[in-house]
């Protein structure tokens, strides 16, 4: 079977966390069985909807390598397209037209309440056989003839068959007083328009679904497979949101986590492929369908992402992350190094960054110069001592007058230095460390003197002295 699927944004916002795992899902399933992935803009809320969240939201699928076929729907280009399918409706009896007004909507909800029944349309104006006249247009709106006994399935190719009462099933309305589509009768003419063999979802959808099931029904059309994906829970088992941080994806570009390994996180949050945990995207793509998708909703774990996007970051080359890294050093407004300089210091702390930024970071004492450097204080305390004062001055003196200012050079001049003065290494390297890096932990000395140059690496001493 030939697999079409679509990843329908509401563009009410930035794409969050869950939006994303939703469209990796219809990508990767797509992708795995070579189908058509499309994307379809859902801006009938008018209000709500804006230019600059679709194109954020398109700016991060294209960031996460989510492509997509054709050009993206937009719904608010699809009014007539869904008043055709109305009228269809309409002229096939499985529509008609209401002339309640909401408030008498509301109290016949009410009234079903108060009865112990599930609160809906009664279905007052179902054979009156109401048509619009030229007097009261607008007026009315369409609700479907929906069947009132019997039963609705969703067979889910994630949780199983539910079965919903169709007696609980309201007559949804499916055109609005303007004549615009409600959002259920634009969903399935789009997903019929655009052939779907697949919807798949969040888990939020489940309500809408029986209600559209119906809208297919009454228009004699193939139901697609649906599928909904279970929410994705903040660390505290509650459903992510804003109140746990970061949610939208382009927050996690700007924390220098790479599309890749937040692609791999949140594909592991609703699939799961034995113990495997570390994938790359054509690895995604192969084993999707070897998976499994979770019915039950999974937290989100912002270590075991962060642990994810270094083992991401070793699989990068070095070349490659000096030009990811290049934006974060600026956004520290910290000079960025010419490129050949920039290369051994990305090699020098690739290991020590979990994330580009944390990279950036790492750099900076690399990139100040010996005025603007700062100390762990604690550091200084236990480290900086007039014996090691005077070590430090002989040292200065000792790598001013070295012919090469290059590592093995340093390191043997080092290392002369301790051993010829009946010294431990401790004496020497942890407060050499703290004048040159200004913490005790760092690289290799040599290294960070040798890339320091000499000029900086006397400076930093002489502030000792
Ligand atoms: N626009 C809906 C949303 O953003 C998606 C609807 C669907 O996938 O059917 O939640």
């Amino acid at each position: 079977m030939k697999v079409v699927t679509r990843f329908a944004p509401s563009p009410t916002g930035h794409l969050h966390l869950g939006g994303a795992r939703t469209a990796i899902f219809n990508w990767l399933f797509t992708r795995h069985h070579q189908g058509k992935f499309y994307l379809r803009i859902e801006d009938t809320d008018t209000l709500r909807s804006k230019q600059e969240y679709t194109d954020s939201i398109l700016a991060s699928m294209n960031w996460l390598g989510l492509d997509w076929d054709g050009e993206p729907v937009y719904q608010s280009e699809r009014f007539d397209l869904y008043n055709q399918y109305v009228d269809r409706l309409l002229e096939s009896g499985h529509a008609y037209w209401c002339s309640c007004s909401p408030e008498d909507v509301e109290k016949m909800r009410e009234e079903a309440r108060a009865r112990g029944e599930n609160p809906k349309y009664n279905g007052c104006c179902r054979d009156r056989g109401l048509r619009p006249s030229p007097g009261n247009p607008e007026k009315m709106v369409v609700r479907l003839r929906a069947p009132q006994t019997g039963i609705t399935v969703l067979n889910d190719m994630v949780k199983g068959e539910i079965v919903f009462n169709n007696a609980e099933l309201d007559d949804m309305v499916l055109r609005r007083p303007d004549g615009a589509p409600t959002y259920n009768m634009a969903v399935v003419v789009d997903d019929i328009e655009m052939g779907m063999t697949h919807v798949i979802r969040g888990d939020d959808h489940v309500p809408n679904t029986p209600k559209q099931i119906l809208i297919y029904q009454a228009l004699g059309a193939e139901l697609p497979i649906f599928g909904h994906v279970p929410m994705i829970l903040g660390p505290d088992k509650q459903k992510l949101s804003k109140r746990h941080g970061a949610t939208a994806v382009i927050d996690y570009e700007k924390e220098g986590l790479l599309p890749e390994a937040l692609v791999n996180y949140l594909t592991l949050l609703g699939w799961s492929h034995g113990n495997d945990e570390f994938f790359g995207l054509e690895d995604l793509v192969r084993e999707f369908a070897n998976g499994r998708l979770n019915p039950s909703p999974s937290a989100f774990d912002p270590e075991k992402l962060a642990w994810l996007n270094h083992e991401h970051m070793k699989t990068r080359s070095s070349q490659e992350l000096a030009e990811l890294v290049a934006p974060f050093i600026k956004a520290l407004e910290l000079p960025l190094p010419a490129p050949e300089k920039l290369l051994p210091l990305v090699e020098m702390l690739r290991e020590r960054a979990q994330t580009l930024k944390d990279l950036a970071a790492a750099m900076k004492f690399m990139l100040i110069d010996a005025a603007q450097m700062e100390y762990d204080q604690k550091a200084l305390e236990k480290t900086i001592t007039p014996e090691s004062r005077a070590h430090l001055a002989a040292l200065r003196s000792l790598f001013d007058g070295l012919p090469e200012f290059d590592a093995s050079g340093l390191h043997d001049a080092l290392h002369g230095y301790v051993e010829g003065n009946g010294l431990k290494f401790k004496q020497v390297g942890p407060p050499l460390r703290v004048a040159l890096v200004g913490a005790l932990a760092g690289p290799d000395l040599c290294q960070v003197m040798s890339l320091l140059g000499k000029e900086q690496t006397l400076a930093r001493l002489t502030k000792f002295q």
